[in-house]
């Protein structure tokens, strides 16, 4: 009895990951076990010192001790922890493939914003969980409207690596130029496409009646002549258009007869790619690249749901097999008043509305990574909204406590007591506003205080933090006169008018009284280095403790009381050079 009591107990403990309870194990042990039914009443005494033996072990020893016990148990939790961390739902047909084969396709007109991240995080967690093979593929046929941005193919890859992922190829569609066309022209040659000279406004008003133009019924020869003029760059803007012929009648009028192809008399900025004119559309070249580089499943947005359609009838001429489609709904994303589209950060940058496309205040990749938000943080939010088709919201909340998840056990703890105006500041619980007040000290009190690195890592040691004869405490800490205060790994004072009169350090002045622990660094000009901290809601200046100094551009810092913040730049920096000040990024709370 004893043993199957220590195999429920452990089981129960690991399966909960908490101490287990006798209350929980008594009924599947009894059930379990009709024999010990008549011996009802001994039970619970057998039970109780398995409990207590088993709370008292860590996790790895509860399972070292289980795999002795009953090893198919252990194997059971292993599975469910699998099915635990599985939060995207399976790819369809996927055991159809040897592999799974999968595109990310970003357009480069511009660095990625928070919500460019969801096709990487999904593609990139899908890749790993099918050990598949994951193409990026930047569909940059537009050299007009969505014009590429040279800088921001580098900046994408950039992004996908600080996400976690690899690519296990890059195309660019601007270098396939002649492939497109190869295909076009084998599409006029099976009769499924034709040249055609409609001005737009004729055409849709045709379309919409679900009338073909008179071009639609030329005869293959001309298509092919008029579309190697198109390809030779004879025609201009608007002048002639390369259609798939499909159902002008079709019940929805978007699938009918789309342009392929177009002319476009802006140059591409690639310079390999700037003497094309004849560009295709996004549908017909991302349909016939997926189809070229063995694609088995496409995840991409409700809103290009048209796009599957319109391919299906390039596929259907060809007789390609259209791979697996997964859509999902819109991400909106909490936190933001710039909104989250490329064009109007752009915009904005350009403006000098924002310093940036790091600054704190855009939804972007580069904003969030400069404040010390890890990709895996982004990544695991993104994954746990899953792919369904309506749409979600993202709260910026939950990639901040992945971050801190993944953060907190490595940060080293600093004191930054805040000073000045924080008047541009919206948020003023997370930030409050006041100016530094400073208090002399006793001569009896010591000089230096040893707050530790990190709280529950003692072995890491603790800071010197001096204060020879007088601190700085926010002014929402200052105490009333009379009361007493508790400087964090300093002791606990007295106030008296402007002097802080030194008690002890008799901690159970804060266990049992009350008195509020703060933070807090020395007044002395030495005792403190000026620290800028850059935050979404505006700047805020104060004083950290003088080991600040130390870290390094990257290095995280949590502020105790303030927040998680990256180490940005070091006062002979450009930004920081003028003010002698540190300038810190934050984070999250
Ligand atoms: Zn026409």
């Amino acid at each position: 009895m004893r043993a199957e009591a220590e195999t429920h107990a452990l089981y129960n403990a690991l399966k909960h990951g908490s101490d287990p309870e006798v209350g929980a194990i008594m009924g599947p042990l009894m059930g379990e076990n009709p024999d010990f039914r008549p011996h009802g009443d001994e039970v619970p005494g057998v039970v109780a010192p398995v409990v207590g033996e088993v709370s008292g072990l860590s996790d790895d020893e509860r399972r070292e001790r289980l795999l002795e016990l009953a090893p198919e148990l252990v194997e059971e939790l292993e599975a469910q922890d699998e099915e635990d961390d599985r939060v995207l739902p399976d790819l369809p047909n996927a055991d159809e493939y040897d592999q799974i084969r999968m595109r990310l396709a970003p357009n480069p007109n511009g660095p990625w914003h928070l919500g460019s991240a969801r096709m990487p995080a999904v593609i990139g967690t899908y890749k790993q969980l099918y050990d598949g093979w994951m193409l990026c593929r930047f569909d940059d046929t537009d050299p007009e409207t969505k014009r590429p941005d040279l800088d921001a193919y580098d900046e994408i890859l950039d992004a996908i690596d600080y996400l976690g992922f690899e690519p296990d190829e890059v195309l660019k569609a601007s270098d396939r130029v002649e492939t497109y066309y190869d295909h076009a022209r084998e599409l006029i040659g099976k009769g499924g496409a034709y040249t055609c000279s409609c001005p737009a406004e004729h055409f849709r008003s045709l379309k919409a009646d679900a009338e073909p133009c008179e071009h639609r019924d030329k005869d293959v020869e001309t298509v092919r002549e008029e579309f190697e003029a198109m390809v030779d760059g004879e025609y201009s803007d608007g002048e002639m258009v390369l259609r798939v012929k499909t159902d002008i009648e079709h019940k929805n009028p978007a699938l009918r007869d789309f342009v392929a192809f177009r002319m476009v008399d802006t140059p591409h900025p690639r310079e390999e790619a700037a003497d094309y004119r004849a560009w295709p559309m996004l549908d017909f070249q991302s349909g016939v690249d997926d189809h070229l580089t063995g694609v088995t499943h496409i995840v991409r947005g409700i809103d290009l749901q048209d796009s599957a359609k319109r391919q299906r009838f390039v596929y259907e001429y060809f007789g390609w097999e259209y791979p697996e489609v997964v859509h999902w709904g819109h991400v909106q994303i909490d936190a933001y008043d710039v909104p989250m589209s490329t064009s109007t950060i752009k915009a904005r940058v350009d403006s000098g509305e924002l310093t940036g496309w790091d600054d704190p205040r855009a939804p972007t990749l580069a904003s969030v990574k400069r404040r010390g938000i890890r990709g895996q943080a982004i990544v695991d939010a993104m994954a746990e909204l899953g792919v369904s088709t309506s749409n979600v919201d993202l709260a910026m909340s939950s990639i901040y406590a992945n971050n801190r998840d993944l953060i907190d056990d490595d940060t080293d703890r600093r004191f930054l007591v805040r000073d000045g105006d924080a008047s541009d500041a919206t948020d003023r619980d997370r930030l409050p506003a006041g100016a530094a007040v400073a208090f002399d000290l006793g001569d009896d009190a010591p000089d230096t205080g040893h707050p530790p690195l990190h709280p529950t890592h003692e072995d890491r040691g603790d800071r010197d933090v001096p204060a020879s004869e007088a601190v700085l405490l926010e002014s929402e800490d200052v105490p009333a006169d009379g009361e007493r205060v508790w400087l964090k790994g300093f002791g606990c004072f007295r106030r008296d008018g402007d002097r802080l009169a030194w008690v002890g350090t008799d901690i159970d002045l804060v266990r049992e009284e009350g008195v509020p622990v703060v933070h807090w660094v020395g007044a002395g000009d030495d005792e403190h280095v000026r620290v800028r901290l850059r935050t979404m809601d505006g700047d805020v200046v104060g004083y950290a403790e003088p080991g600040y100094a130390d870290y390094n551009v990257d290095d995280l810092v949590q502020f105790e009381r303030v927040g998680f913040a990256r180490f940005d730049a070091v006062p002979g920096d450009a930004e920081a050079a003028e003010a002698h000040e540190y300038l810190a990024f934050y984070a999250h709370p």
